[in-house]
Formats: C-alpha cells, structure tokens, sequence
C-alpha cells in the first residue's frame, strides 16, 4: 500500500471500548497508548507479559485471560492484534474487516487496515509520523521533530487560545548573560511560545529578535530612551497581561532567583492566582568569570565562594583569599567594597577579576589586586554590567599578568606539572 493511499485522522477514543489481543511486549505498548488516550480497554490473552500484569494490577484495563473468540470484537470502536501468531492476527482482522472495525495488525503491516505512526508529543502538540512503512525511520523522523519542538526550533506558538475563560501563565525564564546559547532548552522553547515577553536589559537580547512580529516585547529595564520600569509596576504588568489569557514570559538575565528579584514576582503572580513557572539560568555570578578563564572553585585555590552585591554583607563574607567573593552591581561601590575586605583581613595582593559585559562583544576583562583595583578600574573607566571576582582564583585566568599565575598557586599543587589552565 502507498504511502497516498492512507488518510491522517485523529481518533478520540475517551471512553470508548477498544479491544487489544496479545499479551506481549508489542500488545502492552499499544494498551498503553489506547488508556493515554483514555480509551476503555480490554486486553484479551491467555498470559501476559510483566509490563501488561502490571497496568492489569493498577486497575486500568480489564484482561480475559484465554484465547480470541468472535465475540471479543462485539460493541468495540477499535482493535489492535499483536498476538506474535500470525493466523490468529489474521483470524481477528478479518473478523473486524467483517463488522467494518478498524484494527491494526502487528503481523502483516500490508494488510492491516490501520497503522500505528511513530508519535512525538510536546506539551499539547502531537505529530504523528509514518514513514512508507519502515518503524525506526518514523521513530527516527520522530524523535528529530520531538527535539527540534523541546528547543524551540519549531513554532510552538498558539494561534487560537483554548477558551475565552482560560487564563494565561507567567514563565520566570533566566536567560543567561547574555549570549543566545546560554539560555535552556525549556526557557527558549516557552520563549517560542510566548504571546508576551517582558524583558530585561541585561540577558540574551538577541533572542527577542527571533521572536515572531506579533509577539509584543514589553521593555522594563532601562535601554536607551527607556526609563527603567519600578519592580512594583513590573509585576503588576506579569498579573495583567496573563489574567489577559496570554503566556508571558518574563525573560530575566542570568538566573531569576540570584539577586533578581524573581522571588517577589513569583509570589504576586501566585498571589494573584496566576500560574507560574521558574526556569532556571546560568548566572552571570558563575559564567562571566568563566567567560574570562575564571573557575569560582579550583582545586588547591578555593573551596567556595560567596556571591554578594554590595559592600554590607562583605563583612559577614570570609576574608581570605581562598574563598572567592563575587560582586555582582558593584562597580559603584567598588572602591568601598575593597576597603571592608581589607578592613576585614583580606591581604591587599589579593587577585581581582573585573569582567564587563560578559559574553557580549565588547567583554573587557582588568584584573589587579585588591589594593589597586579600585584606581585601575577608575583609570580604564570601568562601567556595569560587570562581574568583579576577588581571591587566589584569579590566578588561573589567562589574562592574569605572568607574576599572578606562579608563587603561589605552583606551591599549592607541588605534584602537577605547571601547566596554564583555561
Ligand atoms: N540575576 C542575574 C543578576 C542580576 S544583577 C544573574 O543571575 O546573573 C545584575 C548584575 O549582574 C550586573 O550588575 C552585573 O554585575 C551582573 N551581570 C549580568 N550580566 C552580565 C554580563 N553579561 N557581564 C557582566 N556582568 C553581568
């Protein structure tokens, strides 16, 4: 049979008896798939396998543990034999071609009256595949159109909202520092999905430009001839536009719960009966470092480290340089910021990172130490957005000036060839 020959449809089997004959692997997978689509079913097999005993035991389906006979197919809508012999495959679909009942043969896909496709399913979109008859070049099809739905390489978007009473939902999508792979896969698939997206200054801007032209961005941070918009007024925006119906996506930079005020717009959200999701980012505290050959953590360098904004909490931070502190706003405070940590102990030849605009194509990286980097920084003109990474770790950046990476940092690890690590 050509593949033309065939004609898509979608069955809506809620409720309806089905039958399925076999007790195999085979047959278990389609009982399976028949009570996803919430069909009532009754499995007909004189013994069956582990994984069909086992839908039998939670009360799912009904099984007649014995041979087929005729009557098995009397007040059915549907049927799947896959009893692994072929004559009594044959034997029930004549017998439903006879009462003009679709079945499915699992032993003569030429002459079985309907065919199973290979099924991708991504949230309520489902795709079904057949492929001139060959089982692994559907599921192949299928789990390449599965992927390309999950990262949001295919229009996901609705068109037509499912009801004039339904609501819409808030994602929190961290989307990292910046550049447009460092999203996940969820937050770039829900941002293909959004109808509303608001979105910040900082993250991966260049994703908006993929966004369809009827997607409304909805600018709060503050960008050339934009004001910033008041964290109250934003939330505000996030409860209105997804009472609305829409799915808004609130894409944030880096990670919405470190230092983004994420928390405070979940909980209006919630508060306000709207639904929401938080998908996490790769945060700017962890990734611009590394985007200039900074680990926050490095063997024999520094166990932990503390992530914090301004100079108060820097007294509460350990003072050493093997406990890395990591500022996130703090240009402006810089100056003060370094003072506490030496107030506090830190020796001023303590290594300091500072990376601007981390992953964007004018990152520019000034390390010092703490007892010159307020003045270096002030001498290049170092401006926000900027990561400013403080302790032994620094050492390990390539562009840390030849006398930071020796000393000691080759005495630390006495065993190890000395070799730069980037
Ligand atoms: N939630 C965000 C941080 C928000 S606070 C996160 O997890 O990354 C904003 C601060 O993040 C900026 O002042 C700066 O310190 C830092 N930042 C964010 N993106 C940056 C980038 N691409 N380069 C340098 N710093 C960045």
């Amino acid at each position: 049979m050509a593949i033309q020959d065939i004609y898509p449809t979608a069955l809506r089997l809620l409720g309806r008896p089905v039958l399925v004959v076999g007790g195999g692997p085979v047959a278990a997978r389609r009982a399976k798939g028949l009570l996803d689509a919430g069909a009532k079913v009754t499995v007909v097999a004189p013994v069956a396998s582990e994984k069909l005993l086992a839908l039998v035991e939670s009360g799912l389906l009904a099984w007649e543990r014995r041979e087929y006979r005729a009557e098995d197919l009397d007040g059915v809508w549907f049927v799947q034999t896959a009893t692994g012999t072929a004559a009594v495959d044959t034997q029930v679909a004549a017998d439903a071609e006879a009462q003009r009942i679709w079945c499915v043969n699992a032993s003569d896909h030429e002459a079985s009256a309907a065919w199973t496709p290979a099924v991708a399913e991504v949230d309520d979109v489902k795709i079904a595949i057949n492929a001139g008859g060959d089982p692994r070049r559907a599921m192949a099809l299928r789990d390449a159109v599965a992927t390309a739905l999950e990262t949001g390489d295919l229009p996901l978007r609705r068109h037509r909202k499912p009801g004039a009473t339904s609501q819409g939902s808030v994602a929190l999508i961290g989307g990292g520092p910046g550049d447009p792979g460092l999203i996940t896969v969820r937050g770039r698939r829900l941002l293909g999905q959004a109808d509303v997206v608001v979105a910040d200054r900082l993250g991966p801007r260049g994703l908006l430009k993929e966004l369809a032209p009827d997607v409304r961005v909805i600018e709060v941070g503050k960008t050339p001839g934009h004001h910033p918009v008041p964290q109250l007024e934003i939330n505000r925006i996030l409860v209105e536009e997804a009472l609305k119906g829409n799915r808004v996506v609130r894409l944030k930079g880096g990670d919405p719960y470190v230092l983004g005020r994420g928390g405070e717009e979940a909980e209006f959200c919630r508060q306000n009966g709207v639904e929401v999701e938080v998908v996490s980012g790769v945060t700017s505290a962890i990734s611009v470092p590394a985007a200039a050959g900074i680990p926050v953590t490095h063997r024999g360098l520094a166990k932990g480290f503390s992530v914090v904004t301004g100079h108060e909490e820097l007294s509460e931070v350990p003072a050493r340089p093997d406990h890395t502190v990591v500022l996130l706003m703090g240009v402006a405070q810089l100056r003060e910021s370094a003072a506490a940590l030496a107030g506090s102990g830190l020796p001023l030849d303590t290594p300091v990172g500072i990376v601007e605009n981390g992953y964007l194509p004018d990152q520019r990286v000034t390390i010092g130490t703490l007892g010159s980097i307020a003045d270096q920084a002030e001498a290049v003109g170092v401006a926000n957005p900027a990561v400013i990474v403080i302790g032994d770790v620094v050492r390990v950046s390539p562009f840390a000036p030849e006398h930071f990476k020796t000393a000691d940092y080759s005495t630390i690890t006495p065993n190890r060839p000395r070799v730069r690590t980037n």
